[in-house]
């Protein structure tokens, strides 16, 4: 996934969009608002890890 630095703008695979697709959108919000974009390899992400984090952080508070 690509997402931005400076705002909560992001893609992700998950939302149907191939990685042109991606690219093209990272490449019209960087121009729209001159914020940088960086990508993430979501492979090597480990959401599961950190979805149960949260889990874990909401069950103790
Ligand atoms: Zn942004």
């Amino acid at each position: 996934m690509k997402y931005c630095l400076h705002c909560d703008w992001y893609t992700s695979e998950i939302d149907g969009t191939d990685q042109d697709d991606q690219s093209r959108k990272a490449v019209n919000h960087f121009v729209d608002t001159g914020h940088s974009i960086d990508t993430v390899d979501t492979s090597s992400v480990p959401w599961n890890d950190l979805q149960q984090q949260l889990l874990m952080k909401e069950i103790k508070a």
